[in-house]
């Protein structure tokens, strides 16, 4: 029976598109049931970003399911009316996982550093041993590499792919990939690094304080020129307001 997914309204932050959903999870496995497409996790980084980069801004706006990962976009929607919670993409991206495991679907990863795509796999195989894989690949292959792996995965027919190549990479080539049909395709960032063991992600206190980014900064200092676009967010959705 294909799922029946609560409606999900169609909204936009700063003029990028962003689905105001009841669950996102029954939202893309609704979207799976549907013929498959792109899920994009919207933060307030990204907004600004896909304000300055068209083809990034093209992607959302292509996307099928476009979710609030984040404490800015979530707030920005509150300003609208909408009441919405925090959706944070690795967690959906695990809750798929899991479903995948149990459903026999057929699952592919791409992306990190060969390093981690190795902890990664040995550690999921254990974690969730029903987990099927159709292709796995690091994300520092040679160029010429690329368009047969491209060729692979999508002749491999996965339900679910999971992408970790950063923004705005991940989402423009899930975007491009000649051929894309079916199943979910979804961009995921550093979760990679997290699930290998690699990262560690904010404590859930942090969370709450909705000072994730902090966390964040913290670990990884280089970050701090990206973060200015978080203020920068804020200044332009009061403007707007
Ligand atoms: N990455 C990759 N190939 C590249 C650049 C990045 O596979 O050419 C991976 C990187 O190893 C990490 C992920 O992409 O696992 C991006 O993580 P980041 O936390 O920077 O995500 P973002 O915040 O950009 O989404």
């Amino acid at each position: 029976m294909a799922a029946t997914a609560p409606e999900s309204v169609r909204t936009g932050v700063l003029g990028v598109p962003v689905d105001v959903s009841p669950d996102v999870f029954q939202a893309a496995l609704a979207l799976h049931a549907g013929g498959g497409g792109q899920i994009v996790t919207l933060n307030a980084e990204m907004t600004m970003a896909a304000r300055v980069d068209p083809e990034l801004g093209s992607a959302i706006a292509a996307a099928d399911l476009v979710i609030p990962d984040g404490a800015g976009v979530v707030w920005a929607l509150g300003l609208q009316g909408y009441r919405v919670r925090r959706s944070p993409g690795i967690e959906l991206a695990r809750e798929l996982l899991v479903h995948a495991a149990s459903k026999g679907w057929r699952v592919a990863l791409v992306g990190a550093s060969p390093a981690v795509m190795e902890q990664l796999t040995t550690r999921l195989g254990q974690e969730l041993p029903g987990l099927k894989f159709v292709l796995t690949a690091h994300g520092y292959q040679r160029e010429e590499a690329w368009p047969g792996l491209e060729q692979q995965l999508v002749g491999a027919r996965p339900d679910l792919v999971l992408v970790a190549l950063g923004i705005p990479r991940q989402e423009t080539w899930i975007q491009r990939l000649p051929g894309r049909r079916g199943g979910i395709w979804m961009g995921v960032g550093g979760s990679f690094d997290v699930w290998a063991g690699v990262k560690k992600r904010a404590p859930s206190w942090m969370g709450a304080l909705q000072i994730e980014w902090l966390y964040r900064l913290i670990q990884e200092p280089s970050r701090w020129r990206r973060m200015l676009a978080l203020p920068e967010f804020a200044w332009a959705v009061l403007r707007q307001g």
